[in-house]
C-alpha cells in the first residue's frame, strides 16, 4: 500500500437511479416529476444572461420568495443545490455529537452516507412490519435525529402527531424532518417549528415542482439553526446556488395554480394506478408520495425490474435486505402508467 492511502477518506458513495442514455425509455425510476416547470419558468429561462457574473451568495431573491410562501422571515430559510446539498449541509452543521444519530433502517439510502463521511455515529431502528417507523425507538439518548416524511422509498407517511411526539422526545438536539415528498398528500410539521426551536425541515423543488434537474433545496426553521447553517456554508462554498436557477426558483412559487393543478394530477394517477396493481396481485403500503413501493404475491420484484428494463420500462429496485422484493415505482402520466400496466400484465400471464 501506498503511504498516502493511509490518509484518504474512503467511503461507499450513494448509488443513484439509473438515467438511461437510450431514447424511447418509460422513466419512473428517479421520482421525477413528469409535467415539467410552470409555464413561467420557461420563458424566463429563455431570457437569462449576465451569466459572467457570480451569482448572490446570499441567493437572496430565492430565500425572499420562499419564506414569503411560507409565510416566513428570510432569516428562517436556508437555500442549497437540491436537498442533498442542504441535508449535507445539515449533517454537518448539527449532528458533532459522540452519541449516535437516529434515522430507519429502511428509508432514504443518503443518510449513511453522509454519516460514513462525516464521521458521525449513527444507529438505525428498524420500521416495523407494515414499514412503519416505531416511534418509541427515539425515545433514547442520541446526538440527533432525521427521517423523511413521506418516508422514502416507502411513501409512508406519519401525522403531524406523531412528528410531534418525536420532536418533543428530543429537545435536547436537532430533529430534521426531510419533506421531500410532503406536497403529494401530508401535512408538513412547519407549523411545529414555531413551537420547536430544535426542529428543522427540508424541502426540494425536485418532485413536486418538477426541477430536479436545476438543483434547488431548502431548509427552514428557527433564525439561529439557519444563521449556524449559513456560517458553515459560507465556510465551505459562498457560491452554491448558480444564476439561473435562482430565477427559475423564484419563478416556480409565482404560479400556485399550475402548481396545485399538476400535483393533483399525480396524486389522481397515483390513486388508479394502485387499484389497477391491487387487482396484478401487488400489495404496497398506502403511499402519499410520487411512487408506490409495490411487491408481487408471487413474481419476485427482481425478476419483474430486469424484464421491465428489456422493455424500456425503468423502476427502482433496491437489492437491500428486507427490502429487496419490492418495487419503488415512480408515477408518471396516465399513459406512462398504462404503457407499464400493459407490461405487467402480459409478463405476469407468462410467468405465473
Ligand atoms: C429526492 C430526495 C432528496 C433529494 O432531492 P434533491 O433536492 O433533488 O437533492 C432528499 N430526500 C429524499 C427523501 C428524496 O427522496
Amino acid at each position: 500500500m501506498k503511504q498516502w492511502m493511509k490518509n484518504v477518506r474512503t467511503v461507499e458513495p450513494y448509488t443513484p437511479g439509473e438515467q438511461p442514455k437510450e431514447s424511447g425509455v418509460i422513466k419512473l425510476n428517479t421520482n421525477e416529476n413528469p409535467y415539467g416547470p410552470a409555464p413561467g419558468v420557461r420563458k424566463v429561462q429563455e431570457n437569462i444572461d449576465d451569466l459572467r457574473l457570480y451569482p448572490d451568495p446570499t441567493a437572496g431573491a430565492l430565500v425572499e420568495a420562499i419564506a414569503a410562501y411560507h409565510k416566513l422571515n428570510a432569516n428562517q430559510v436556508f437555500v442549497g443545490v437540491g436537498s442533498d446539498d442542504v441535508l449535507a449541509m445539515a449533517f454537518m452543521t448539527f449532528f458533532n455529537s459522540d452519541k449516535p444519530i437516529l434515522f430507519p433502517d429502511i428509508t432514504y439510502s443518503f443518510y449513511d452516507v453522509w454519516a460514513d463521511l462525516f464521521r458521525i455515529p449513527y444507529e438505525q431502528p428498524a420500521l416495523d412490519e407494515n414499514f412503519r417507523i416505531r416511534k418509541e425507538d427515539y425515545y433514547k439518548e442520541n446526538g440527533g435525529v432525521i427521517f423523511p416524511n413521506p418516508n422514502a422509498p416507502t411513501g409512508v407517511y406519519e401525522n403531524l402527531d406523531f412528528v410531534e411526539d418525536i420532536v418533543k422526545h428530543n429537545s435536547d438536539v436537532v430533529v430534521i424532518v426531510d419533506e421531500a415528498y410532503i406536497d403529494f398528500g401530508g401535512v408538513s410539521a412547519l407549523e411545529l417549528t414555531k413551537k420547536y426551536d430544535n426542529l428543522l425541515i427540508v424541502r426540494t423543488f425536485s418532485k413536486s415542482r418538477s426541477m430536479a434537474g436545476l438543483r434547488i433545496g431548502y431548509a427552514m426553521g428557527n433564525p439561529e439553526l439557519i444563521q449556524a447553517m449559513n456560517d458553515v456554508k459560507y465556510s465551505f462554498n459562498s457560491y452554491t446556488m448558480n444564476r439561473p436557477s435562482l430565477l427559475l426558483g423564484v419563478e416556480s412559487l409565482k404560479d400556485e395554480e399550475y402548481f396545485q393543478e399538476t400535483v393533483g394530477k399525480i396524486i389522481q394517477t397515483r390513486t388508479w394506478f394502485g387499484e389497477e396493481m391491487k387487482k396484478l396481485g401487488f400489495t404496497f403500503p398506502d403511499s402519499k408520495a410520487n411512487f408506490i413501493f409495490a411487491t408481487h404475491n408471487q413474481v419476485p420484484a427482481k425478476d419483474i425490474f430486469e424484464a421491465a428494463k428489456k422493455e424500456k420500462i425503468y423502476v427502482r429496485f433496491f437489492d437491500k435486505s428486507r427490502i429487496n422484493n419490492h418495487l419503488r415505482i415512480t408515477i408518471g402520466t396516465d399513459e406512462e402508467m398504462k404503457k407499464l400496466l400493459a407490461f405487467l400484465k402480459e409478463y405476469l400471464s407468462k410467468v405465473s
